[in-house]
């Protein structure tokens, strides 16, 4: 099937990236968004090279990176400040980018694209179900059907395919409560590094993401009134991480507060007859390796590129799922395992971080997702 329409729910980093993608291949393609407009949650991200190249092939690499800060060094530091390891991949493999950037920033270039790509876009749409043969169900009640569906509604979907094909969530102890401050709060922020400090059972990173914004993210574990606590108390942060300090204190009213528990949601298949789900719908996975919206964005191209040369949609969709989710599901696995380290005691977690800084291997598993070239990129295709 060359091409046809399709109907994708859900207008973040997976929809609008599936729908672009699609449009691209030649598709005719309806997006619907329940919100008002499409927008960002949470403020700030890292993006990896695989998660760049699929933006290139989508036109909104420019928009998206305008101001971004680009990383090269990962620090663990402890609440005071001491260096427990540094890892520096520019040394290693100097073609792996990596960017801190504003959430708001990605999602408004992935619309921009998707416009230009000609996707109609329906905001306030929201689809309350999706069943298995790929009927469409609008709140309204109209019912619709397209050749191929994406269901792209994040890690909360409820639609009734989704169901069929749920196996498990699991929660995890930790969450964050992410912000933005302001860049000057920083003085000179040394090149291309990202930091994440330790102290007890909490955590904190920090990194410029634009040219006047810090993202700085704080994390608790459920059960710690006094750390999930949104508005964040400021004084039982700044006893965790005096080091802090300056930033804490300078953080002010947020667009939105919420102490946000990590969870991963496994499926027992990403698809189901003309239907395929795609991104935290999918695969919602703990943040801690941060590929969860690069690879959202990488299952999305590879899905058009897939089902745009294939005669069949439904064995496309199996050979889809079968190349990409061995990767997704170790991602998530060793993503999720990072998120025990909280629990244990400072001396041999500052040990584990400190091996880990300096074992190759174990870098090259945090970052094998980011180096995977992503399926239907083609660099003389880019803009296209
Ligand atoms: C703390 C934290 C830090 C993270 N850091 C990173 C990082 O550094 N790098 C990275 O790559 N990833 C990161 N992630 C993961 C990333 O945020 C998610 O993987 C990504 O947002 C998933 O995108 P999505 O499009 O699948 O879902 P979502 O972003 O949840 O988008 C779903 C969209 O569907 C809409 N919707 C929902 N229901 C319906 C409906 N019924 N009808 C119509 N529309 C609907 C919603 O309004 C929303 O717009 C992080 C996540 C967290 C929690």
């Amino acid at each position: 099937m060359p091409s046809g329409t399709a109907t994708v729910v859900g207008g973040g980093f997976a929809g609008l990236a599936a729908a672009t993608a699609l449009a691209r291949y030649g598709w005719d393609v309806t997006l619907h968004e329940r919100g008002p407009e499409i927008r960002a949650f949470g403020s700030a991200l890292a993006l990896s090279e695989n998660g760049l190249k699929v933006l290139e092939m989508l036109g909104a690499y420019d928009d998206a990176v305008q101001g971004a800060f680009p990383l090269s060094n990962r620090e663990t530091r402890d609440g005071e400040g001491r260096l427990l390891s540094s890892y520096n991949w520019k040394t290693e493999v100097q073609t792996l980018r990596m960017f801190m950037l504003l959430r708001s920033r990605v999602i408004a270039a992935l619309e921009t694209a998707a416009r230009k790509a000609g996707v109609t876009i329906v905001t306030s749409s929201e689809i309350s179900d999706v069943d298995a043969g790929g009927a469409v169900t609008l709140a309204s009640g109209e019912t619709r059907t397209a050749d191929l569906v994406v269901i792209a509604d994040g890690a909360g979907s409820r639609s009734s395919v989704r169901k069929g094909l749920f196996k498990r969530r699991k929660l995890f102890a930790d969450g964050s409560i992410r912000m933005l401050v302001p860049r000057d709060a920083a003085g000179e922020w040394p090149e291309g590094t990202f930091v994440e400090y330790w102290s007890g059972r909490r955590r904190a990173m920090l990194s410029p993401c634009s040219e006047k914004h810090l993202y700085l993210g704080l994390i608790a574990q459920k059960g710690d009134e006094r750390g999930t606590r949104a508005p964040i108390d400021k004084e039982s942060w700044i006893e965790s991480f005096p080091v802090l300090r300056d930033y804490i204190e300078t953080v002010g009213e947020q667009e939105r507060w919420s102490w946000d528990q990590y969870q991963s949601v496994i499926l027992t298949k990403w698809h189901q007859g003309r239907v395929a789900i795609l991104g935290d719908a999918a695969h919602a996975m703990s943040p801690n390796f941060g590929q969860g919206a690069a690879l959202a964005m990488v299952n999305a191209l590879s899905l058009a590129a897939v089902v745009s040369k294939a005669r069949d949609i439904e064995t496309a969709l199996a050979g889809w799922e079968e190349n990409e989710r061995p990767l997704v599901d170790r991602t998530q696995l060793l993503s999720g395992v990072y998120s025990s380290l909280m629990n244990w005691p400072a001396f041999a977690r500052n040990a584990a971080l400190a091996g880990m800084g300096r074992s190759r291997w174990i870098m090259k598993q945090r970052t094998l997702a980011a180096y995977r070239t992503p399926t239907g990129y083609a660099p003389g295709q880019v803009e296209a």
